[in-house]
This record gives structure tokens, sequence and C-alpha cells, in this order.
């Protein structure tokens, strides 16, 4: 019998056929079918936390429990609301109409009035339950989200407490609420979702710079050393820039370090604006920043870098009083398969392209003197 189990012969067996009634009578055909209901939802959720924890961005992540939950059920629209920072009040907000992204206007600023009602009750819950005077929510945000129509809230949970919830609207196409089974589905998928949103915030956070948001030392450092074997690999040139505030001590000392701060901050916002995606825009250090320019070759990355400069230049910084125009130098360097260069070594060339362009003046872009690239580059400065 016990093998007759296990090759799913169960049902088959000329003693249970026998005994059908019996089964039945007690239950236990009613009770089997319960339980492969649950195996399927158990296996359903499996594949769904799989796909969900597959995905690396924020943006895949949510697109993704968006398909699972239409696979199940079709809501009018979803909106996730959460706060990308855990000390941070400010919230970031990706709405989904008929599983397609969609602008809707922003509508809360805050999920701090929405935190002791979850923190004491973490379950999805009917959005007109939130209204109860008991449940103490600011009525003046409820009637914002009244706008939107939504039929339930759903927390989103980390181990230190709720930092966001999804809105979900009625059910598209029919006219019935959400069952519990749809409930307890939408419950362990925000799980999951929360999860990885969280993974993938702390990854982000490990890999950023505080200040400005682009990318941090160590994480430059691994991309240059990847950046040099791929150079090998597919047989192409690479280009790595370093960039140095001008006279930036002397700018410390007189406007103070927060006006510095400022300038580092609006520095950082005009490389992101002139990068292409696949680029690394980092802070090496201090006010020092450093662009990889993946298959990039040098005239290229010598043409972005006069670009930066004259952005740069240009830049206007809101503070009071008034601040004198901020100035970079810039330097550049290539590699490709045949430079037989460590990443230092390559930091280096780049330095020293940048030193020349401090040495003779500053408000500058130069390119390391050395190997075939500089040739290029120079006739190419000739030619402008
Ligand atoms: P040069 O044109 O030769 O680069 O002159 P410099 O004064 O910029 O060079 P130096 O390296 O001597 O000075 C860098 C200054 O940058 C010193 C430091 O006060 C300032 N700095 C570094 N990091 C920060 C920061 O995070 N915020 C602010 N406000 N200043 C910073
Ligand atoms: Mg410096
Ligand atoms: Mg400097």
């Amino acid at each position: 019998m016990k093998e007759d189990i296990e090759n799913l012969n169960f049902i088959s067996n000329p003693a249970v056929v026998e005994n059908y009634l019996l089964l039945e009578d007690l239950g236990v055909n009613e009770f089997i079918d319960k339980l492969n209901r649950e195996i399927k939802t158990c296996k359903n959720l499996l594949s769904v936390a799989v796909d969900i924890f597959n995905k690396v961005t924020i943006d895949e992540i949510l697109d993704t429990a968006v398909l699972k939950i239409s696979d199940q059920f079709l809501p009018f629209f979803i909106a996730f609301i959460w706060k990308p920072e855990q000390n941070r009040e400010n919230i970031t907000v990706r709405n989904y109409i008929n599983r397609k992204p969609a602008e809707i206007i922003t509508p809360i600023e805050s999920i701090t009035p929405f935190e002791s009602f979850f923190r004491a009750f973490p379950k999805p819950v009917a959005y007109d339950i939130l209204a109860l005077p008991e449940n103490e929510i600011d009525l003046d945000v409820l009637k914002v989200l009244d706008e939107l129509n939504p039929e339930l809230v759903v927390p989103i949970l980390s181990p230190f407490g709720l930092y966001g919830i999804v809105l979900v609207g009625k059910k598209a196409n029919v006219e019935e609420g959400y069952s519990a089974d749809e409930l307890f589905f939408l419950d362990q998928l925000m799980s999951f979702l929360s999860q990885a949103v969280q993974n993938n915030l702390h990854h982000e956070h490990s890999v950023r710079d505080v200040k400005t948001g682009l990318y941090n030392h160590g994480y430059f450092m691994t991309r240059l050393e990847e950046e040099i074997a791929r150079t090998k690999r597919d047989i192409m040139v690479s280009s790595l820039m370093v960039i140095d505030v001008d006279k930036f001590k002397i700018f410390n000392d007189i406007f103070g370090h927060l006006a510095g701060d400022r300038v580092l901050e609006n520095l950082a916002f005009t490389i992101k604006q002139t990068v292409r995606s696949e680029d690394v825009p980092s802070r090496f250090g201090g006010e020092e920043f450093t662009i990889l320019l993946s298959n990039t070759p040098p005239e290229t990355a010598w043409m972005i870098a006069e670009r930066l400069r004259m952005a740069v230049a240009s830049m206007k910084i809101p503070w009071e009083p008034p601040l004198p125009q901020v100035t970079i130098s810039l330097g550049v360097v290539s590699f490709d398969d045949q430079t037989d260069a460590s990443p230092d070594e390559i930091i280096a060339r780049a330095d020293a392209a940048l030193y020349k362009s401090k040495g003779n003046g500053r408000n500058q872009t130069n390119v390391w003197e050395g190997g075939r690239q500089v040739m290029e580059s120079v006739a190419l400065l000739e030619e402008l």
C-alpha cells in the first residue's frame, strides 16, 4: 500500500475502489482534494518566490510580482509605495494599471500614518477597515487615497517595521471581492517581494556613495578590474576618466563645507546626466570622481570629458551668498586587449593626465601620454 501511494496509484488500488463509499463517507476523498489544492498553492508560491528572488532590479521585481498576481486575478490597479531608506520619510511610488506601468499621481507623502496599524495587524486588509475610528489613521490621509478607490491595502514589512504599502484596486473583470485564499496568496507574495526589495536596497547601499548617489570606490575598483579583463576577452578599447574639482580647498575655506558639499552633489548630478546608462560614474574619494566608459575609444572619451567640463563650468548652484563658478580638471586613459597594466597602473596613468591638466592651468582635459591612444586623441584635438 505504501508503495502504491508513492507511485500515485492509490486511487486505482482495488482495495480503495472496494471501499470507495466508506472513504467518501469518512470524508477522506474530500480531505485528499483539499491537500492536493494546498500542495498546488504551495508549489505555485514556491515558483513565485523563485521568480521574484531571481530578479536584479526593483522594477523587475515589481513587474514580476504584478505578473504573478495577474495570473491569479486582475486588479484594476496596483500601487507600490515604499521608503527606499529606512531612516528617511521620503517614499517611492510605482503604479500599474492593467498589468502595465502607469503614471498616477503620487497618492501620499509618507507611510508613517499606517505604521502603528500594521504593526498591530501585519496582514492585508480591506481598505474600508482603515477608516474605522478605532484604527486612528488620519482621515485626511485616507481622503487622498479615496480617489484611487483601492479595495485592499497590503503592508510590506521588514524585520525593522513597515517600509511600504501596496494599494490594490477592485477586480477588473468581475464584481466579486477577494477571497481568503487570494488574500493569503497576496500576503505571501508580498513577504517575498519585501525580502527581494530589501536585498536590492542593501546591495544598492553597499555599492553607492551616500553623499552623491554615485558608485563608491570599492565598486569602481571591482568594475575596473572586470573591464580590463573584458577588453582582453572581447578585443575592444575602453576608457577611464578621472575628475578633480579645482582649488576646492580654498573654496571650502571661504564658503564653508556645507557649500562645498552642495557643489559635490551638483557635480554628481551633472556627471549622471552626462554619462550613458552602461557607464560607471563613481566617487573615488573626497572631491575626486571617476567614470569608467566601456567600449569607448579615447577620442569619444575625450569628447565626453570636454562635454562634462563645459557643463560644470556653467553649472548654477543656488546658494546664499552666491557662489563663484566651480571648474574641474580631467584626465583620460584608454586601455585595450594589448594593454599590460594593473588597475592601479591604469588609474596612475589617468592621474598623470589629470596632473597635466592641473599643471597647465586647470579647467581642461588631458589624455595620458603613452601608447597609441594618445596619438589618436591628440590628432583629434588638433582637428577641433
Ligand atoms: P587642486 O585644484 O589642485 O585640486 O586643488 P584642491 O584645493 O582641490 O586640492 P586638494 O586635494 O588639496 O584639496 C581637496 C579639498 O577637497 C580638501 C577638502 O577640504 C575638500 N573635500 C574633500 N572631500 C570633501 C567633501 O566631502 N566635502 C567638502 N565640502 N569638501 C571636501
Ligand atoms: Mg583632489
Ligand atoms: Mg581638487
